[in-house]
């Protein structure tokens, strides 16, 4: 069986560094392993460098960047607790339904589609609702390309609510600051800005949430989830709980060895070069950008296409004719807009001129 090899420019998977396609040639190991065992502990460093934090509880979670949502949730959240949501996309509606099955009343704290939210409303909702035991916010909104600024919200470390950030979208490809910005808790993926295949969910905890966690009345809902067990293996107890994908974290180990000898300062430039070339070569032609300035995320474009172009007959000839994936609109903006990844491995200038010039052809 042969494959199209592509050129993958949406909202995730992007293509991955090729150090990750080398470490996948490599023999298979146990899940426990010494040889195997020494890699999982140097991938959680490594995911502490990538984080910037020094949370001893920080390791890959099995499963895609919604487990790692999942994760967070089940874990930091008990039956009756109420938690406050920033929405402003896909992803903000997700954790409300993820939190609402774990248990929680959720407050939302809602933005249009395509306006980043205001982290001063975040913080007065915690105001008017001070028994909150966290608050959660998307940074980087994949299904319009907005930021949604953190760092205002480290406030948060003087109360007893929590700060839980999905980061799926943002590590590895802008900046993040796990500790500098008083974050609880932050789940990523790996398929998108760290240019890895799909199936591996970074996690990171603080003390203040390892204690939430073990000072739990009911037990966590999910077994797979449960991080008290998940924690003695990745620890040092390395007792079994399930197989760990050893495959996914050699390959993970691989791709967060890309970025930290690039340097996360350098791989952050990069991303945000190639990001504004983009933006403003598709504003000369003709396309609008939905996330306004200043919220824009460069790995992540959301425009409108100009009217009377066809946005699914065009993105399906790109696929065919240059085998080029872009993604399409979601919600409001479903059938009238791209959203265009440069996240990873597919962050380069040339990839930039490769899509500009096959849209130009078929323009
Ligand atoms: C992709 C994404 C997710 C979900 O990750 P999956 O790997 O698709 O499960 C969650 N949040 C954001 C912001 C994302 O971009």
């Amino acid at each position: 069986m042969t494959l199209p090899d592509r050129l993958l420019m949406g909202p995730g998977p992007s293509n991955p560094y090729p150090e990750v396609v080398a470490a996948f040639s490599q023999p298979l190991l146990g899940h426990l392993d010494p040889e195997f065992l020494r890699v999982l502990d140097e991938t959680c460093d490594r995911l502490r460098r990538v984080f910037s934090t020094t949370n001893p509880l920080t390791l890959p979670i099995s499963g895609t960047g919604s487990a790692g949502m999942e994760a967070c949730f089940v874990n930091l959240v008990e039956p009756g607790d109420t938690v406050i949501i920033g929405v402003n996309g896909v992803f903000g509606e997700r954790m409300c339904e993820v939190a609402r099955r774990s248990g929680a009343t959720v407050v939302r704290v809602e933005a249009e589609w395509g306006q980043r939210i205001d982290p001063q409303r975040l913080l007065d909702a915690r105001s008017q609702t001070p028994v909150a035991r966290l608050v959660a916010v998307v940074h980087a909104e994949t299904s319009t390309g907005v930021e949604n600024s953190i760092e205002p919200l480290r406030v948060l470390q003087d109360t007893d609510t929590l700060l839980l950030v999905d980061a799926v979208t943002s590590l590895a490809g802008i900046p993040l600051e796990v500790d500098g910005w008083g974050i609880d808790a932050c789940y990523s993926g790996t398929q998108k800005c760290l240019g890895v295949p799909p199936g591996l969910a970074p996690v990171t905890f603080s003390a203040r949430a390892v204690e939430r966690i073990s000072t739990r009345t009911a037990p966590v809902q999910s077994w797979y989830l449960d991080l008290g067990l998940i924690g003695d293996y990745v620890g040092s107890a390395r007792k079994y709980h399930h197989t760990a994908p050893t495959g996914m974290i050699v390959a993970l180990h691989a791709g967060l060895g890309a970025v930290l000898d690039e340097g996360v300062d350098t791989v952050w430039s990069r991303h945000r070069s190639v990001g504004i070339t983009l933006q403003s070569a598709l504003v000369d032609r003709g396309f609008a950008l939905i996330a306004p300035d200043g919220a824009r995320l460069p790995q992540l474009t959301s425009v409108q296409l100009p009217v009377g172009l066809d946005e699914g007959a065009l993105r399906r000839r790109l696929l065919d004719e240059y085998s080029i994936e872009v993604g399409g609109g979601l919600g409001a903006f479903a059938g009238v807009a791209w959203r265009i990844g440069l996240m990873g491995h597919t962050a380069r200038a040339r990839n930039v001129a490769s899509f500009l010039g096959a849209l130009d052809n078929l323009l």
